[in-house]
């Protein structure tokens, strides 16, 4: 499969690695949107949030690798923003499921 988050996970691609466990891998995006920007990665190829299907154990292991990530990163007081873009529309460019993790500046209230 021609997935490079799959290639990244698999250490064919190298990452500036945040986090890792057994399900997740956490690394630095390559164009940070803003002072802290890190995409948080289950293992397991999922395409996007809706191919997430009835795995519930999924997305409590991804919440608990965003906060491993927001303590190690010290934004974890001062909060982040996530987001998670699903399909064309939603602006997905790599089609493995991925949250952002955006932090280390005040955002306003506004999407
Ligand atoms: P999205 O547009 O939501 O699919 O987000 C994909 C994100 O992956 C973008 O923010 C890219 O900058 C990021 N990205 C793409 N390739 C890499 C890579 N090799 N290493 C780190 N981040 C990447």
């Amino acid at each position: 499969m021609d997935c490079i988050f799959c290639k990244i996970i698999a250490g064919e691609i190298p990452c500036d690695k945040v986090y890792e466990d057994e399900k997740v891998l956490c690394f630095n995006d390559i164009a940070p949107k803003a002072p802290i920007h890190v995409l948080a990665v289950p293992k397991k190829h999922t395409a996007n949030l809706l191919e997430v299907g009835d795995d519930k154990e999924m997305l409590n292991d991804i919440n608990y690798a965003i906060k491993k990530v927001a303590e190690k990163m010290n934004i974890a007081e001062n909060g982040f923003k996530t987001v998670i873009n699903t399909g064309t529309d939603g602006g997905q460019s790599v089609n493995h499921l991925h949250f952002h993790i955006l932090g280390g500046k005040k955002f306003g209230e506004d999407l």
